[in-house]
């Protein structure tokens, strides 16, 4: 083919066509042509893999960095409700040099770290990991009877920082460096047809409560309407659609012709 019938390089003109863009359909250079995060094997142009609606994970990326998500306003929250319960216990009995006046103030050790965690300081992220155990080892040294139930009480603490410490959404207000892959799973979570995991939802539900049925027919049906695989960004869980709409057409069909019967001749014998 002579060269001058040759696509060329919509950016570059002097270069021949690698291929075209799935977007806008220009012809690019192997240079240009750029693979997202996400999207498969698909090819695209500079200016097109960097829309947000072509690159949603780093849309995704870019909506939620340095913002506050709901464990940063929880931990807020907690921050402040330990305060007020500190005045409250102060202003009650007032601060004596008692050890029993002094365990008021046990309460107070993750008042710096809670604050420092709602306003983004990365070190609190850490911090937060060890103030279960903290206040444990603190509380222990004021009243050495009941030392088993103080490390029994950090438990859920320490795994609620933990399961904090792994949070995708809390990284992203920390401006961590998260993964394609993991905003992929975050993507997935909050975007990806959650109708569908709804219709799932209802159709387990419709099992022991088949009112709920008609629920998961509905939510199976809409979710199914909007499963698009060659969409971007692609949306899935047509397995979670389809199990949830069966699952509401059967569990009226069971309760009718199994259980009902089943309850009559356990009434009647
Ligand atoms: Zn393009
Ligand atoms: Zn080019």
């Amino acid at each position: 083919m002579p060269l001058s019938q040759q696509g060329r390089c919509a950016v570059h003109p002097d270069l021949p066509a690698g291929g075209t863009c799935s977007r806008c359909g220009s012809f690019f250079c192997a240079d240009c042509a750029t693979s997202v995060a996400g999207l498969g094997v698909r090819l695209y142009c500079t200016a097109c893999a960097a829309r947000p609606d072509v690159n949603y994970l780093e849309a995704l990326r870019q909506r939620y960095q340095g913002r506050r998500d709901d464990w940063a306003w929880v931990v807020g929250g907690v921050t402040l409700l330990l305060c007020v319960a500190t005045a409250a216990a102060l202003a009650q009995w007032g601060l004596r040099a008692t050890k029993e006046s002094l365990f008021t103030l046990v309460l107070l050790i993750p008042v710096p770290v809670g604050v420092a965690f709602f306003l983004g300081q990365r070190w609190a992220r850490h911090a937060l990991l060890a103030t279960p155990l903290v206040m444990a080892v603190a509380a222990d040294a004021l009243a050495r009877n009941a030392r088993f139930l103080f490390f029994l009480c950090a438990i859920p603490g320490l795994l609620t920082a933990l399961r904090i410490h792994r949070d995708v959404r809390n990284q992203l207000f920390f401006r961590l460096p998260v993964s394609p892959g993991a905003l992929k799973a975050l993507w997935d979570q909050r975007f990806n047809n959650p109708m569908a995991r709804q219709a799932l939802r209802f159709g387990y539900s419709s099992l022991f409560m088949p009112l709920l049925s008609p629920l998961a027919v509905i939510c199976g049906a809409v979710a199914l309407t909007r499963v698009d695989l060659t969409a971007t960004p692609p949306i899935g869980r047509r397995g979670q659609a389809i199990a949830g709409l069966v699952l509401g057409f059967l569990s009226p069909l069971l309760w009718w012709l199994v259980l009902l019967p089943w309850l009559a001749d356990l009434i009647h014998s």
